[in-house]
């Protein structure tokens, strides 16, 4: 779940991740590490904290990835939304902006992940006004205090990053920017059997095959996320009206229960 702006340790793991393996190493060299091993970086002199832009397209693993790397640095995540910082706060913005960064130090080691980020930066001295302009350059402020950010990491998300203003694009602001792809044939399959872990998956099934079925070529993360809960409810509307399986615990999601399910899904 999505709440926003608290901080705990989410409970994503890197097995609930499917592919992403490059961006999985990258996080663990640039936040994981650090974290784990924050010593190491201070003798070599890397001091500066780094901060990260994901962009691709919605549905293909942005925030559960930032999740398990907060998780496997058994860091706090907070989860804010671009736009709705934007609009709940016009009037105290500074304000609110100082206090996010001042709560997400109190939580250190922390990760601060900010979805929609484009939103909050592409309106710089556009229709959003002087209220608008000093939240970004409280904004701006906070992430170029890499003294005072010891221990809090910036991730933002987005689906465009033509539009974001440059200024948050350089090193320490959003300045490493990474693209998250959509799933290729075997990707698909990873997340599938990634996704699959929580489900009643009958041995039967090739998770990795599937992924390769015409029908899923266009299939985002969050696509095969549906596809996986419409086959266990077909699974579980057959069991429910079958009278020789009493047994729950015998039930199980077969391939027969993947292929209609396909249709619900429009990718
Ligand atoms: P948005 O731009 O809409 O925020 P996003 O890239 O952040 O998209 P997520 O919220 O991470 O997407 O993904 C949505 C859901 O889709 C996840 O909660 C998960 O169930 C599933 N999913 C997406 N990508 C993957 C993946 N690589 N491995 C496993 N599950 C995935």
């Amino acid at each position: 779940s999505k709440r926003e702006g608290f901080s705990a340790i989410p409970n994503v793991k890197w097995e609930n991740v499917g592919g992403l393996d490059l961006l999985r190493k990258e996080f663990e060299r640039y936040i994981v590490r650090r974290i784990k091993h924050p010593e190491n970086y201070e003798k070599f002199g890397v001091n500066s904290e780094t901060g990260f832009l994901l962009y691709g397209p919605p549905g293909c693993g942005k925030t559960l990835i930032a999740k398990a790397v907060a998780n496997e640095a058994g860091a706090n995540f907070i989860y804010i939304k671009g736009p709705e910082l934007l609009n709940k706060y016009v009037g105290e913005s500074e304000l609110a902006v100082r206090t996010l960064f001042t709560r997400a130090r109190t939580c250190s080691p922390c990760i601060l992940f900010f979805d929609e980020v484009d939103a909050l930066t592409t309106r710089r001295g556009k229709e959003g006004g002087w209220v608008v302009e000093r939240l970004l350059n409280q904004l701006l402020i906070e992430l170029d205090g890499a003294d005072q950010r010891r221990g809090v990491f910036v991730v933002g998300a987005t689906n465009r990053p033509d539009v974001m203003d440059r200024a948050f694009l350089r090193p320490g602001r959003f300045g490493k920017l990474i693209y998250v792809s959509p799933p290729n044939t075997d990707e698909r399959g990873l997340i599938l059997k990634a996704i699959g872990r929580k489900y009643p998956i009958d041995a039967s099934v090739d998770l990795g095959e599937i992924g390769k079925w015409k029908a899923c070529e266009n299939f985002s993360g969050a696509d095969l996320a549906a596809l996986m809960d419409e086959a266990a409810m077909a699974a579980l509307e057959e069991k429910e009206t079958s009278i020789e399986s009493l047994d729950a615990s015998s039930w199980t999601i077969k391939e027969t229960h993947f292929q209609p399910a396909l249709t619900k899904i429009i990718p």
